[in-house]
Order: structure tokens, then sequence, then C-alpha cells
């Protein structure tokens, strides 16, 4: 190693010990024949003491560089200790070497953002080096192995489904994939592995997770990161909606107990809402339910059920895939609710459902619900929103699997970047993604996406029009 420690970790309990450690020069001050340099690593930063021969030769260091300094640990009189995990000690430093020198930089580091989003993200790597960022990103890690302790704890098996799939409607646009191998043809990304998880319930894992990439041709939006977005994504069998609801109830309780201990949870149980009722008392789906909405440290989760299982199509909300006059509420495999069978034929748009969200402060950060099984009504509901024959024939897999004997079954999906910035209290989605499209869709960091060679399409059998 080329550290015997982290910039975060030494105290007057190591004073006497030579140590190395290795990190960026945070800031250096000279005053007069000796100096003080701050090495900051993800851990922390500790301050090291340059006497006369290392200022010699080295003078002023650029900030940003990476270096490595060998020293004794020495604690610091106490009038000079400072109320930081670090700061009752220094390094005296005995050896400098320059590893990497930095140039100029392009942005400035501070805690407080000086640049546009776009020069943040064209220099992401170096925006992800300021703490707030470090601590955006830990959070992020602590979250999903939160999420797969407790899933794995409670027999959920994690399981991956492809990238390189079919076009599964959940409303967005595709994003398409073309197949070398069969000219003409096209794998689509998929919008969420909702077909997956189902015929995962169909191959008997009755209790199934997974961290899903989901990517959906969609614009921006603060709470919203276009492109691609992990789902904390849930199936079970053999349960009614209640039983899914309290997983996700007893996950987000144990969540915030141990990484938001600070936080206060403004409901337990979580209300569980009438769609109706919450439209007339807050005219909207995602109500805020917390006392004081201005205190971001409560936290109002609330369930949504009984929700309609239409909406009429129209030009801000159209469900793509879907026909001209109805689109699902949620997606095309959600149940109708038993009792509203029969409107189906008379009046389809009074039809409830039994779908569910998770709403927390105003925002939608889950949905899900209970599947529809019963191969007969899968398929009125795929007349019911337009469906063509050739349409419908793109979903035979589910119909076939739903004659061999399928569980009872439903689940959820909980956006993670949107939890999480929640969470974080942060106003934006691309806060807590370490290389996040921009609000066009762009990766600035990589400039994707970007033109490719003519030979390349000639192989795909594309032509530019
Ligand atoms: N696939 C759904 C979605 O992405 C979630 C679900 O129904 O479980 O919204």
């Amino acid at each position: 190693m080329l550290r015997s420690h982290t910039c975060g970790e030494l105290n007057k309990k190591n004073a006497g010990k030579e140590v190395t450690l290795s990190g960026w020069v945070d800031s250096m001050r000279i005053s007069g024949k000796i100096g003080f340099l701050i090495l900051r690593d993800r851990y922390g930063k500790t301050q090291c003491f340059l006497g006369k021969n290392i200022i010699e030769e080295f003078g002023e260091i650029r900030r940003e560089s990476v270096v490595q300094i060998t020293g004794v640990v020495k604690e610091r009189p106490d009038n000079q200790k400072r109320d930081e995990p670090t700061g009752e000690i220094e390094i005296s430093t005995s050896t400098l070497k320059i590893l990497s020198e930095c140039q100029p930089l392009p942005l400035e580091l501070d805690d407080v953002v000086q640049t546009s989003e776009d020069n943040r993200l064209k220099y992401r790597y170096l925006d992800l080096r300021r703490p707030v960022m470090i601590n955006n990103l830990t959070m992020r890690h602590k979250l999903i192995h939160h999420l797969r302790n407790h899933m794995d704890n409670k027999q959920f098996l994690e399981i991956t489904t492809p990238i390189l799939t079919k076009s599964s409607p959940e409303g967005a646009r595709d994003y398409l994939v073309p197949a070398r191998l069969h000219p003409g043809k096209f794998y689509a990304l998929p919008q969420a592995p909702q077909q997956y998880k189902q015929l995962l319930m169909v191959g008997g894992i009755d209790k199934y997770f997974q961290i899903a990439p989901c990517f959906r041709d969609e614009n921006a939006r603060a709470n919203r990161a276009p492109g691609e977005f992990y789902q904390f994504d849930v199936e079970m069998s053999f349960v009614h909606q209640e039983d899914i609801l309290n997983i996700i109830e007893n996950l987000m309780i144990d969540l915030v107990k141990n990484l938001f201990p600070e936080k206060k949870i403004t409901q337990i149980p979580f209300p569980r809402l009438n769609y109706d009722d919450v439209m007339k008392k807050y005219g909207c789906d995602d109500p805020d339910i917390r006392k004081d909405t201005k205190n971001p440290d409560e936290l109002g989760f609330c369930f949504v059920i009984n929700f309609p299982l239409f909406v009429k199509q129209s030009k801000e909300d159209f469900f793509h895939g879907a026909g001209q006059e109805w689109g699902p509420s949620h997606h095309m495999f959600t149940m109708p609710h038993e009792d509203d069978l029969k409107l189906l034929d008379s009046d389809p748009g009074k039809a409830r459902s039994y779908q569910h969200d998770l709403v927390l402060n105003g925002m939608e950060v889950g949905g899900g619900s209970i599947r529809i099984h019963d191969p007969k009504i899968q398929q009125q509901i795929f007349d019911l929103i337009g469906f063509s024959k050739e349409q419908a024939g793109e979903f035979k897999h589910m119909i076939e699997a739903f004659t061999y004997g399928v569980p009872p079954h439903g689940g959820i999906a909980l956006g993670i970047d949107r939890l999480l910035m929640l969470l974080m209290n942060e106003p934006s989605i691309r806060e807590i993604i370490a290389f996040p499209k921009n609000k066009d869709a762009r990766d600035v960091t990589m400039d994707a996406p970007s033109k490719v060679d003519k030979a390349q399409l000639d192989e795909l059998g594309i032509k530019k029009k």
C-alpha cells in the first residue's frame, strides 16, 4: 500500500508513530520558511507540518495534486487542537513525494457550488471529490446494502434479469438496440423487469428482488433522471395487497432507524389512503401528509390505493404502447378490483385496480400492484387499451405462461435515486447519482450520445435518414 493510514483516522493515540499518508493537497500555507499542508482523501483531512528542507525543495505545491507524505504523528498543543476527527494531531513530515501534479482546475471544489451544472458534470470526477458528494455516494451504498440485507433476512432472492430484451411498456418510450445478427430487428432496454419478475413467480421463485437498472426515454425533471435509473424491484407470490405494503413499510421503518436516525416518521403505520379521497383533499395523487412540510427531518410516508385501472390518454400523460383512448393508470398487468370486473365492459373508466403507490413527502417513490394471473382477464385488458392482434401477440409468452399453473402474485418497485434524494434533502436527483445524464439526457462526462462510424451502421444494416 502507498499509505499506512487514511487521512481521517489518526488521533492522539497514534502520537509518536511513523505513518505514511497519500491523498490530495486540499490547501497549503507557507509562512516564512515553514508550511502547513492539509492532505485530504475520502475519509477526511489531516494537517501536515512541512519544515524548511521540504519547503525549499518543493515550494508551493498545486492544490489537488496527489502527494505521499511520511512523518511522525505529533499531538498538537491544547491551544492548537481543533474540534475535527484528526484535530488533535498533525504529521511532522520527513519525506514528501509528488505522485501526480494537478494542472489549474477547470472548476472550484468548494462546498457551495459556483459553476454551471454542465461544467460540474463534464468534470464529474473532480466534482465527486467534494465531501458532500462523497457523503451522498456513501449513503447510496449504505442504502443499497441495507435493502439487500433486509431482503436476504426475509428469504428474498436477488435475481438479475436481462438488459437486452424486448419492449415492455411501462408508459415511456423505449430505447432500442439494433440486433446485428437479426437484421431489421431490435432489442429494447427494459423500462422495468416487470414481465421477467412475473415469470419468476411462474417459475416458483416466490420472493424476488433486484436492484434493477431501468431505461426510459423521457424528459428530465428535478425528481426524474432521464434515460436510466435504478429501481428496488420486488415481487411475491401468494400475497394480498396488504402483505406487500407491510413488507415495504417495515423495510422503510428499519432503513430510517438505521441510516437516518435523526429523522422522524410522521405516522406509523403508514396511512393507507383511497385515491378518490386523496384527490378530493389534496388535488393530486401524491399527497404530503407532514404536519410541518418545511421540516426536512420529518418523513411523511403513506400508501395510496384503489386507483382507477385506466386513465384517459392525454398529451401530457400519454402511455406509450397503449392506444388512443385508455392508458393503464399503472401498467397493463395490474389486476382490476374483483368487484369492478363487470365494469370493464360497461364503464371501464370507473373500474378500480389493485395498484398501490408509496408516497413520501408529497412525491411518489414507488408503485406496484397485485397482478392479473388469469389469461382471459389479461386479454380483456389488452383489448381495452386498444391493442391490435399483433401488439397483443408480443405478450403471448405471458398469456401462455399463465396457462401452466401460476401463483397469484404482486409486487412493487421503489425508485432508489428519488428515495435517496428525499432522504438526503437534495434538491435534484442528479446529486445522488455518480454520473447522471444532464437535463438534455446527455452524458456530459463521456460526451454521449455520439456519432458512430458508417462502417458500424453498415454492419447493423442501418441507414441514416
Ligand atoms: N414495474 C413497475 C414500475 O416500474 C413496478 C411494479 O409494478 O412492480 O413502475
